[in-house]
């Protein structure tokens, strides 16, 4: 019989999500991003199941895009990072890739060069978080230089992208995106042509109206998770794609005072009576969650009691009746979401997706 740990991916959820994006920010073109395996949900599945609904796919690396690529993926990919070293350039141009230009030396590396093709460049500019981007007093001399490169398409999108976009009281946000509008008039005017731009990740998007822009890049709510940590009506919008499963492959019944799992950290307070799930932290569940995060069992939710072991935590079902060996445990999904979870193990939801190992087996639906 196989280990019942299983990833269950809703690519109906996914293209749904999509509908969501598209209502939000109905001018904006998407740009899916699907850097690290799609958050850990597959990256060529997930490309494949959103033709149609997306013009450009974003990751973060070549050979991200060329796995998808040789998957026989065509949509336009994005560079987020822009090209590492100078045969990237010849790949990208040659592979249809669109690449950030977020330094000086990235746009060094292109002079001098001879490119089959003319690249589709996208200048990043620092507006303000201080991670990547050309600062904006340099900013239209890299344009300059960009523009006056032949081996780059005159057509480049300015871009940015926002440190704090999910605290809604943040004024910060509002300083970036006009820092950002400042600086793409000048660009236009100075230039004398439309200036393509491209500034929202999902909490933009949903948060910040005047994040808008022609390209939108649209993460984590594409997987159906929000990017804030407190409750907003796009919860009820977005439909999680993950679901994370296992079944019950042990029971105990025990007395007042005994303790359960590694360290015994859990003290049984009440006869109690303890299951046993086949799933740990060696299938990107998290070590740290705490005792009492909950899990979703015969429609109830139950607390988990004692540490998460490699392959194996423990549960109290005490409280849900009738629960049997091979019973199904979910624990992330959909009434009970990966941002849950996680607000108990310490981190966030972008984190507990994105580093699902590959031993978990995803079925796509
Ligand atoms: C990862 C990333 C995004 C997507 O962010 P979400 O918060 O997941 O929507 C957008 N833009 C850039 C540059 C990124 O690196």
């Amino acid at each position: 019989m196989a280990r019942p740990a299983k990833m269950q991916i809703d690519l109906a959820a996914l293209r749904h999500n999509c509908t969501v994006v598209s209502k939000i920010a109905p001018n904006s073109n998407i740009v899916a991003v699907i850097k690290a395996n799609a958050y850990g949900h597959g990256a060529v599945e997930i490309a494949e199941a959103l033709q149609g609904y997306i013009s450009m796919l974003a990751v973060s690396s070549a050979e991200e895009a060329m796995r998808l690529r040789s998957n026989d993926i065509k949509t336009r990919i994005l560079l987020l990072e822009g090209c590492f070293e100078d045969s990237e350039l010849i790949c990208a141009s040659l592979n249809n890739l669109d690449v950030v230009f977020h330094c000086r030396n990235q746009i060094e590396a292109l002079k001098n060069k001879n490119l089959v093709n003319p690249i589709n460049a996208w200048l990043k500019v620092n507006t303000g978080m201080h991670r990547l981007g050309i600062d904006v007093g340099e900013a239209i001399e890299c344009y300059q230089q960009l523009l006056d490169n032949p081996n780059v398409n005159p057509n480049i999108v300015l871009m940015t992208h926002i440190a704090s976009a999910d605290e809604l009281d943040n004024e910060y946000t509002k300083t970036q995106l006009a820092t950002f509008k400042t600086l793409h008039k000048q660009l236009e005017s100075q230039f004398n042509r439309k200036v393509e731009t491209s500034i929202g990740n999902s909490a933009t998007i949903i948060g910040w109206e005047s994040g808008a822009s022609d390209w939108i890049r649209p993460g984590i709510m594409l997987y159906g998770l929000s990017p804030f940590t407190h409750a907003l009506p796009i919860d009820d919008e977005l439909e999680p794609v993950m679901t994370l499963r296992s079944e019950v492959i042990a029971i105990h019944d025990i007395p007042v005072g005994s303790r359960v799992g590694y360290g015994s950290t859990w003290e049984a307070l009440r006869p109690s009576r303890v299951a046993t799930v086949a799933i740990g932290y060696g299938d990107g569940y998290p070590c740290k969650a705490a005792n009492g995060t909950p899990v979703v069992i015969k429609g109830k939710r139950a607390p988990v009691a004692g540490r998460i072991s490699m392959d194996l935590l423990t549960i109290d079902v005490t409280d849900v009746p009738d629960v049997d060996i091979g019973e199904e445990v979910i624990l992330w999904g959909k009434t009970l979401t990966a941002n849950e979870v996680a607000k108990w193990a310490g981190t966030i939801g972008y984190e507990l997706v994105t580093r699902m190992p590959l031993r978990v087996p995803k079925r796509y639906c």
